[in-house]
């Protein structure tokens, strides 16, 4: 049996409970049909319904938010020591049902084997990271003042919503709230829509592992029905948002009467600056891995190529050469680099840049087609002889899909990298350390990496500038969203107060 066969065989065993029962909500720690009805989850591998999802709405929004509110307190009080040992329960379980957790997205999303195999242990990690932290993130300062002594503490703000979009569903889901559930806020997460196996796991996990009852409760559904509502909810204390620039704006708007807190981690057009004193080698192997790899549907992926033009027909055409040999297929072979792209929404909109690189003028020097019928599948794409002005190179694609832009100054370079909307990340490639030091200093974007491609690191803040985010996820940052700080003034004698009406 060949690997691709096995994991198949695999996934129809772990997919066989979905197929049956369908994706119920689970609120309060019940299994709950959505008052909505329920809506078909398709694989965008084959095209075929994977299963039902429970459709929910606002009143079951209601019923999630008043089953956190009601956990709130237990969980907030809950000794440090206990709710870190659940966290890092949540971890060890995570780790132990990695396997199904990645072939379940896969099936889901049409990420690759490759890939997610990895995201499901990030997702472990993220748990571990944030559960160390529990014990800690109550602590504060005590800041004197000559009649006062202060005290700083953190309380965690109440119960919170995560919305989550479809790429690397699970990984991004355990990033909101693993850190949410260590401050002491209890949950009610809205995945998206087309992908809702893993989040579904991810709640029986956590409850498996100890989690209470109410503390973390999934609502599936649509983002203007149940999203909305969650926005919306007065009990809802603050809304954790990973999605588009666009819907960000439209949730701020919601949830302006309830005066909601709000974290939005939102699109991008990151820029990879290629000076001819880098490491050539090495940039394209991060060039390519950074928009080709997690089927180009990542938020931090380097979507514009600025490439020196004196190494540019060189560097280009060692693309294309590299590019053309990217392997497109089933996401559960282990061979496969990529998949099928997400919903059929999105491959037509993918796909629909190959005709606006047409209209502008550029070239399609590699890929530009789609593959089959049988799912939503497309060959890596470049367009080259392109400018910044192009639609391909204003707008988020989301997909396997790079535009190459040549510069010839290094203040060339940093106009068009900042000559966009969007802020997330940077990525320069120069061997000059001070050009690196100058060039990254002017770079708007929230992180930049040197001579890298995007490697995390837990405890350092992750977010965008601009139309690309507010807010910052990592390390303290995180608990900084989801708690308050708090100043109790103690009277360290008896001090001079003021009286009026003697
Ligand atoms: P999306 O904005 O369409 O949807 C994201 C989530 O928001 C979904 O759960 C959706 O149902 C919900 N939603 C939609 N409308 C809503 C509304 N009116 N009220 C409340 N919820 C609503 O995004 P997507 O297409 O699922 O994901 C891709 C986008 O996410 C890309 O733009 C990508 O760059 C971005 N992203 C950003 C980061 C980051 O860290 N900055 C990480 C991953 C993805």
């Amino acid at each position: 049996m060949t690997a691709l066969e096995q994991n198949k065989k695999k996934l129809g065993s772990y997919l066989s409970r979905f197929e049956k029962a369908g994706v119920m909500n689970r609120i309060d720690g019940q299994d709950r049909d959505g008052s909505a009805g329920k809506f078909e989850n398709i694989s965008p591998v084959d095209k075929s319904v994977i299963c039902k999802v429970a459709r929910g709405d606002a009143s079951d929004i209601d019923a999630a938010a008043q089953a956190a509110a009601k956990a709130f307190a237990t969980w907030r009080d809950m000794p440090a020591v206990q709710r870190r040992e659940i966290l890092i329960k949540v971890a060890e379980q995570i780790e132990a049902r990695a396997e199904e957790i990645a072939l379940c997205e896969c099936w889901d999303t049409g990420q690759t084997m490759r890939f997610m195999s990895k995201a499901a242990l990030r997702g472990a990690e993220n748990f571990r990271y944030f559960a160390d932290q529990v014990v800690q993130a109550r602590d504060g300062q005590h800041l004197k003042s000559p009649t006062l002594m202060n005290v700083t503490t953190r309380v965690p703000i109440g119960p919170v919503g995560v919305i989550t979009p479809w790429n690397t569903p699970f990984m991004l889901s355990t990033w909101k709230i693993a850190p949410a559930l260590a401050a002491g806020c209890t949950v009610v997460h809205k995945p998206a829509e087309a992908s809702p196996l893993t989040a579904r796991l991810l709640v029986e996990i956590a409850e498996e592992a100890g989690l209470p009852p109410g503390v973390l409760n999934t609502v599936n559904g649509f983002g203007d029905e149940a999203g909305k509502a969650l926005t919306e909810h007065p009990a809802i204390k603050a809304i954790a948002f990973v999605g588009e620039s666009r819907t960000g704006s439209i949730i701020t708007k919601q949830g302006a009467d309830t005066l909601k807190r709000m974290h939005l981690e939102l699109g991008g057009k990151n820029p990879v600056i290629v000076f001819d004193d880098a490491d050539l080698e090495r940039a394209l192997d991060a060039v390519i891995f950074m928009i080709y790899s997690i089927n180009g549907e990542r938020c931090t992926s380097s979507s514009r190529l600025l490439v020196q033009d004196t190494i540019r027909k060189e560097f280009e055409a060692r693309l294309v050469e590299r590019v053309n040999k990217i392997k497109v297929g089933h996401p559960l072979d282990p061979e496969t680099e990529i998949g099928p792209l997400v919903t059929e929404e999105h491959y037509n909109k993918v796909t629909s840049y190959f005709d606006i690189a047409d209209q502008d003028g550029a070239t399609i020097a590699a890929g530009g087609i789609k593959i089959g019928n049988e799912g939503y599948f497309v060959r890596p794409t470049l367009f080259t002889d392109a400018n910044n002005q192009m639609r391909i190179a204003r707008e988020e694609i989301f997909g396997p899909v790079l535009t190459s832009i040549p510069f010839s100054t290094e203040e060339e370079a940093l106009n068009i990298a900042n000559d966009t909307p969007y802020g997330l990340t940077g990525y320069v490639w120069t061997n000059d350390l001070t050009r690196a030091l100058r060039f990254t200093d002017r770079l708007e974007a929230g992180m930049i990496w040197v001579n890298s491609e995007n490697v995390r690191h837990l405890p350092t803040p992750f977010g965008g500038v601009k139309a690309s985010g507010i807010g910052r996820d990592g390390g303290d940052w995180s608990f900084e969203f989801y708690m308050e700080q708090k100043n109790i003034a103690f009277a360290t004698g008896q001090h001079k107060i003021t009286q009026l009406g003697t």
